[in-house]
Formats: structure tokens, sequence, C-alpha cells
């Protein structure tokens, strides 16, 4: 079984969790290059079978330095929120042992993959404190291109979600891959129009191998 807690450059202070099983996600995206990621973070994030809650609870006793934690991130390969009362436990686990921030990063398409679930009222009544939603792009043809989402028509879905992080108590952040042809001042302006104020937006360097 892959790793469940890592680390970025074995960096104590972030330990991100991995539970997504079998790189499971609902985008392909062209740019998804998993073995460079785990070269980059020195973990195999492979995990074959879907981890228990107990097991991951275990995993995390195990390899998180409780002294030096500062923040929790779910982040793997593949998206999350697909296990999102798994999610949702070891948050309410997480905070009462170590009390300590928790981010989520997302694809955004929670209300997709959970159309009768109330979202973002369960991640913030268990306490995740911010998440960092993957957009790269201003508009639904562009994101089908880039991303090839197993569902139809997303886009639209994704920005709902954005939007109600926005205006829950979760921090939220939305991140674009730098690509070339990107005009950071248009995507400003789409930003601004989703009620974000420019700290609220990233940019991420894009990685080629
Ligand atoms: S959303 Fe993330 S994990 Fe999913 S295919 Fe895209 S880059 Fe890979």
């Amino acid at each position: 079984m892959g790793d469940i807690v890592y680390y970025v450059r074995g960096n104590k202070k972030k330990a991100y969790l991995n539970i997504t099983p079998n790189y499971e996600c609902t985008n392909d995206c062209v740019f998804c290059d998993k073995h460079m990621l785990e070269g980059a973070v020195q973990s195999n994030l492979y995990l074959e079978e879907e981890p228990s809650l107990d097991y991951i609870v275990n995993e995390i006793k195990q390899k998180v330095d409780g002294n030096a934690v500062e923040e929790f991130v779910f982040c793997g390969i593949g998206e999350p929120l697909i296990y999102l009362d798994k999610l949702i436990n070891i948050t309410i686990y997480i905070k009462k042992e170590y009390n300590k921030p928790v981010r989520v990063n997302t694809n955004g398409q929670a209300y997709i993959i959970h159309p009768y679930k109330d979202v973002v009222t369960m991640l913030e009544k268990a306490g995740v404190d911010s998440v960092s939603i993957s957009l790269n792009v201003t508009d639904a043809r562009e994101y089908n291109l880039l991303h090839k989402p197993k569902y139809r028509d997303v886009f639209n879905d994704i920005i709902e979600f954005v939007k109600d992080c926005n205006d829950s108590a979760i921090e939220t952040t939305v991140t674009f891959l730098e690509f070339p042809k990107h005009n950071k001042k248009e995507i400003y302006e789409f930003t601004r129009k989703l009620g974000l104020r420019d700290e609220q937006v990233r940019f991420r360097p894009f990685i080629t191998r």
C-alpha cells in the first residue's frame, strides 16, 4: 500500500493526506503527471484499495509528529472529496486530537459527485478551515479540453461550489496553472465576478518534463 501521510521536502509542519484509492478522480487532466508528483514528494501515492477510516487514523498516529505539525492538507493523487464522509470523519478526528488547521485541495466537483448532500455545510461543520479549488481556466469549453471530466457540464457546478465555499466560513482559494497563453488580467476579472479578492487567486507553475 502507498503512503497515506506524506511530506514535501521533509517538512513535518505540513502533513499531506492521501486517501483516494487507485488515483481515482473525476477528471483525466492532460497535465496530470502522477509519477512526476510522486518523484517530487518522494512517496508512492498509489493506494491499491480503499483505506478504512481506522487504517487512516492509525497512519496519522504513526506518521504525524504532533509537536511539529501545523497544518493538515487533503491532497493526494485523485480527488479527496469523492470520499466525503471519510474526509469528514478524519477532519473531526484531527480537530479533536491535534486541533490544527485542515485544508482540502480539490477539483471542485463535489456538487456533481454528491448531488444530494450539502457539502459545504458538512465541511464547515466538521471544521475544515480552507479549501483550494483548482480552476485553471475561465470557461467550460477550455475546462473540458484540459481536464477531460467524466461528468458533463461540470464547469458551472464547480463555479457554484467556489461561490458557496466563499460565502461560508471556509477560507477559499482558487488556483490556476500558469499556462503560457494565460492572461492574468482576464483571470482576475473573472474571479472578481465570482466575489473573490485577488489574494484568493493563486498561480502555480506549470512544470513539464
Ligand atoms: S484533478 Fe488532479 S488528480 Fe485529477 S486528473 Fe486532474 S491533476 Fe490528476
